[in-house]
This record gives C-alpha cells, sequence and structure tokens, in this order.
C-alpha cells in the first residue's frame, strides 16, 4: 500500500498525506458528488477538479464549494490530475474518456463509478491515451436520487468497491491498483477485485433484476383497471411501497445499465422467469409445503444480509425514525 504509515484509526484519517494530490471527477451527480465529498473528509485526495455538461449542476456544485475548480471541460479538469473518476450514465463513459483524453497525463489512473463493467471497460481502454492506467470500478452504494444535491460524504463507509483491474501483471499498473484500493480504503469502503464479465453477472442478480422487477410492478399496478391509484397509495405498506423507492430510480442510468448488461440481464431474467412459474404452479396447485420452504430460506438470506452489515435490522429499514 502506498500509505507506509497507515493509521488505523478512521477518526483521524485526514491526518494522513492525500492519496492523489489532485483528483478531477468527470460528472458531478449523486455518486461524482459523493466521492468529491467523501476524498475531502477523509482527506484522500489534495486538489479537486469536477466536470459536469449540465450547467444547472456545475452552478450548483459551485455554490456547494465541495470543489476546487468546476468546469463543462473535462480535458481542462484532468490536467495534472493523477486519478480521474468517470461518474456519468454508462453509455456516456466512451464520450467522457474522450473528452478528458487531451489532460489526461501518463502515469494517471483512469477509473470509473459505472454500473456495467464490462462495456465501460471497452469503453475505457478504446479512449484512453497511452501511459495511462484504466481501472474500472463500481461502489455497490447509492440512492434512487440524482443531482449533486443528492450526494453525501458517508455513502461508501462499509459498503463495497469491486474494481475490475485489466488482466496486467506489470509493476506499475499494480501499484496503481495498491493505490486506487488505498484511496477507497480511506473512503471507508472495502475493496473486492472481480473479472468485469462476473461482475455484471453478479449485479444481473443482486442489482439489474430487482429493478427491472420494480420497474414492472410498478407499471403494472399502474396499469390496471380494478384497483384504483388511491388504493394503491394507501395501501402501500403492504409492500408495494419499497417497490416504489427503486423503481423512481434515475431513468437514464437504468436505460444504460440495461442495454449495456443485456446478455447476463437476459440470462438471469431467463431463470427468473422458470423460478415464477414453478411458483406459480405450487400456488395453483396448493402445494402449501414448496411455498413454505422457499421463504424460510429467503428469510434465512435477509437474515445473513443484515449480519454482514449491508442492511439495517430495524422494521421497515429504520424508515419511520429518519420520518
Ligand atoms: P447523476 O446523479 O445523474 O449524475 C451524472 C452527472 O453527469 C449529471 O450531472 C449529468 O448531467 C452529467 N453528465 C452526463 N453526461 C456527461 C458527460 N458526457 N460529461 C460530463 N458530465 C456528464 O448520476 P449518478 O447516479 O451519479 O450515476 C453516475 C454513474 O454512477 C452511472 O454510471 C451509474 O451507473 C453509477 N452508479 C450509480 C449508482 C446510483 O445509485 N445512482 C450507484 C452506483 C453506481 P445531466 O444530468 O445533464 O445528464
Amino acid at each position: 500500500m502506498t500509505d507506509p504509515n497507515p493509521s488505523p484509526d478512521r477518526s483521524a484519517p485526514n491526518r494522513a498525506a492525500p492519496v492523489y494530490a489532485r483528483m478531477a471527477v468527470i460528472g458531478g451527480g449523486l455518486i461524482g458528488s459523493s466521492v468529491i465529498r467523501a476524498a475531502r473528509e477523509k482527506g484522500a485526495a489534495g486538489e479537486i477538479a469536477v466536470a459536469d455538461a449540465n450547467p444547472v449542476h456545475r452552478e450548483r456544485l459551485k455554490e456547494l464549494g465541495i470543489a476546487d475548480q468546476v468546469t463543462a471541460d473535462p480535458a481542462e479538469a484532468a490536467r495534472g490530475a493523477d486519478l480521474v473518476v468517470l461518474a456519468v450514465p454508462v453509455m456516456a463513459m466512451g464520450e467522457a474518456v474522450a473528452a478528458a483524453a487531451p489532460g489526461l497525463q501518463p502515469g494517471a489512473t483512469l477509473s470509473d463509478v459505472g454500473s456495467v463493467k464490462g462495456a465501460v471497460a471497452e469503453a475505457m481502454a478504446a479512449n484512453a491515451p497511452d501511459g495511462v492506467f484504466v481501472i474500472p470500478g463500481h461502489p455497490v452504494a447509492g440512492t434512487e436520487q440524482s443531482g449533486p444535491d443528492a450526494g453525501f460524504g458517508s455513502l461508501f463507509e462499509n459498503r463495497w468497491i469491486i474494481l475490475t483491474p485489466q488482466k496486467r501483471a506489470d509493476a506499475p499498473y499494480q501499484a496503481a491498483l495498491e493505490r486506487l484500493t488505498d484511496f477507497w480504503l480511506r473512503l471507508g469502503s472495502r475493496v473486492e477485485l472481480m473479472d468485469e464479465r462476473h461482475h455484471d453477472l453478479v449485479l444481473a442478480v443482486t442489482s439489474h433484476l430487482p429493478h427491472l422487477i420494480a420497474y414492472n410492478i410498478v407499471g403494472t399496478a399502474a396499469d390496471l383497471e380494478e384497483v384504483t391509484q388511491g388504493e394503491v397509495m394507501k395501501y402501500s405498506a403492504g409492500g408495494f411501497r419499497d417497490f416504489t423507492r427503486i423503481a423512481a430510480s434515475d431513468p437514464v442510468m437504468w436505460r444504460d445499465v440495461f442495454l449495456t448488461n443485456k446478455d447476463a440481464v437476459l440470462e438471469i431474467l431467463g431463470r427468473f422467469t422458470e423460478d415464477l412459474q414453478a411458483l406459480s404452479r405450487a400456488i395453483r396447485w396448493g402445494e402449501g409445503e414448496k411455498l413454505q420452504q422457499l421463504f424460510t430460506r429467503t428469510r434465512a438470506i435477509r437474515l445473513g444480509i443484515v449480519a454482514a452489515g449491508q442492511e439495517s435490522a430495524e422494521p421497515n429499514f429504520g424508515r419511520d425514525k429518519r420520518g
């Protein structure tokens, strides 16, 4: 690791030297502004620049004062940076790298936070200049909100960041990977290395399919004629409300996720549809034992998620307390 004296005391991590002297973030929305806030709070980056294509977001980023430089030009932000993080929708990644390329210096690390890794890794490799270390990444953390105001510095604490490094064993690349690992550890994340194709399959089942189900069930409820919208809202605490939160997620981001992770999503969706057919059959034939066995197994999975610290054990996810 690059810090010769890593402090185990996470309450005072910003006394350590920054991991990167200058960081540029391309896309200052929910995730990009959270990376900026977290890096600032933890002292993980010295100077911070942000480039965003949206003029309203740029104004807001200036008002928030979380970055030293706010610009429309990714190359200007990337100039002199030893870490450049792409935080734009998945299908805009290639274009963002091409725009940042004139400012990217040899020896800099180029990473991202995109929810899909195969397609993004390809787009990054195709557009990055020689001598830049391309290390794709995905923080498995987020909310259904978008934009600079939605970000917060503790978003990545105790959450996984999956890095999908290129298959390179050379020492400079490995050193760049260690440094990026240090950066995310400093932000409070847990770091996992994974092959990008495997990442896309794992995320298809843990994130992409649940979002698709939520979008579908909310759409189905909206189209029902025998049940009024008033009834849907009134009785939403019966389970529907949790789907509506997920189904409120950013439409552009999720359109891109499904279009770029098509194969893995369709594979998992096929398995899901078969299992749903089996459930439907069990209901039709009154096979209570089968239903109960599945529900018992799934309850244990939920308890496992809570035990792993990835969810609150409080009733209603602690949401009542948050108001
Ligand atoms: P967001 O809040 O919409 O922020 C993206 C920002 O980038 C917006 O200000 C957007 O402007 C701007 N932008 C779009 N294209 C650009 C370009 N070519 N150059 C510069 N700026 C550009 O989105 P987000 O939720 O932070 O998502 C960013 C990335 O994080 C996505 O790849 C997503 O897959 C990934 N991710 C999201 C979550 C989550 O929960 N949201 C979790 C993990 C990873 P406009 O608003 O005008 O488009």
